[in-house]
């Protein structure tokens, strides 16, 4: 398989964290996953028995005795793979607040066995990295939130700052002066998501209100420089972005007034948005991929289409109290395909 043919592509997968300890008690489980037929059964609680539950099919699907090393491994090393060969790639997690999508990021603090696609992709990096030869790497991450529509550096002590988006015939699309770090090791790079993420929580008086609002994306890049048999330095840039995105909840139905009325408008404008780039770019027809449509496709659009590879990774609950949510979300993820 040619290199860039293995690159391209959009993936959508699902995965259905389990029922937490207070839900057990006290609800009904409405969603059955069936891996080996990447297929998701919903039904609905409200409907006759008799009544045919809902089935969608995803290119894979992840259920409730997953592990993180499960999700790494099949839907997420192919990725960082074709970044260290000079490809962009992302990945997002898509769904309602309270599905697992910072878990399946990040993991859970403080706990190595249940880290998740970013500490694991910054080990696997830094492996891939060790086991070249001939050849320089220069990593340098950024990690950055949209929330309403602005743009804000998380690795800055001052984080009031908005930042632009810029365009240039050079380098597309960027974020004017958002600061990178050089990282040398998985541990350093760690560090560095760390202290975003406590930046990230200031100001809001708990971490998910915040989570719940803003797209969180965290970018890795990933320089090579070797000397060809020219013997001239021959540079390739592989980027690898990935995204906490809002949750996914229809905020009107959360009795939203006023600024945070305005504030959901735009959380759905820019999923929507996303939803829509997403799904020209896995129809491969639509001649218009309409990028400019929010900041998040914008700032992504060299990284979304072309040769990158994007994962969407959709969560959802199964307790049959999610049953719209979690309807909602798979709609979503279907139009993506
Ligand atoms: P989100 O970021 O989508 O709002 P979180 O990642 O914060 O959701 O997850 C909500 C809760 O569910 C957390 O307590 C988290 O530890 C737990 N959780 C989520 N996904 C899983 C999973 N796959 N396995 C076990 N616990 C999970
Ligand atoms: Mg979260």
């Amino acid at each position: 398989m040619s290199r860039a043919k293995h690159c391209e592509s959009v993936r959508v997968v699902v995965r259905c964290r389990p029922l937490s300890r207070r839900e057990a008690a006290e609800s009904e489980n409405v969603l059955h996953v069936d891996d080996k037929l990447g297929q998701i059964t919903l039904r609905n609680p409200r409907a006759p028995p008799d009544d045919p539950a809902k089935v969608f099919t995803f290119d894979a699907v992840y259920g409730w005795e997953s592990r993180q090393t499960d999700i790494y491994d099949d839907a997420v090393r192919p990725l960082v793979e074709c970044v260290v060969q000079g490809f962009n790639g992302t990945i997002f997690a898509y769904g309602q607040t309270g599905t697992g999508k910072t878990y399946t990021m990040q993991g859970v603090p403080g706990d190595p066995e249940r880290r998740g696609v970013i500490p694991l992709s910054f080990q696997h990096l830094f492996t891939q990295i060790s086991r070249t030869q001939n050849q320089k790497f220069l990593v340098r991450s950024s990690y950055l939130e949209i929330y309403q529509e602005e743009v804000r550096d998380l690795l800055l002590k001052d984080n009031s700052r908005k930042l632009e988006l810029k365009e240039s015939p050079d380098s597309g699309v960027y974020v004017k002066d958002l600061s990178s770090v050089v990282t040398k090791n998985a541990a350093e790079i760690e560090h560095v998501m760390n202290m975003g993420n406590q930046s990230r929580s200031v100001g809001f008086t708990n971490m998910n209100e915040r989570s719940s609002r803003s797209h969180a994306i965290f970018v890795v890049t990933v320089e090579c420089s070797e000397v060809g048999p020219d013997g001239e330095d021959h540079i390739r840039v592989g980027k690898l972005n990935m995204v906490d995105l809002a949750g996914s909840e229809r905020q009107s139905k959360t009795g939203a007034r006023g600024k945070r009325l305005k504030e959901a408008a735009k959380i759905n404008l820019s999923l929507s948005a996303l939803g829509n780039v997403i799904s020209a770019l896995a129809d491969g027809r639509s001649a218009h991929v309409p990028y400019r449509d929010s900041k998040l496709t914008r700032l992504l659009q060299d990284s979304l289409g072309g040769n990158a590879k994007t994962v969407m990774m959709a969560t959802v609950g199964p307790s049959h109290g999610n049953f719209d949510e979690s309807l909602a979300t798979l709609r979503y993820a279907s139009r993506a395909k």
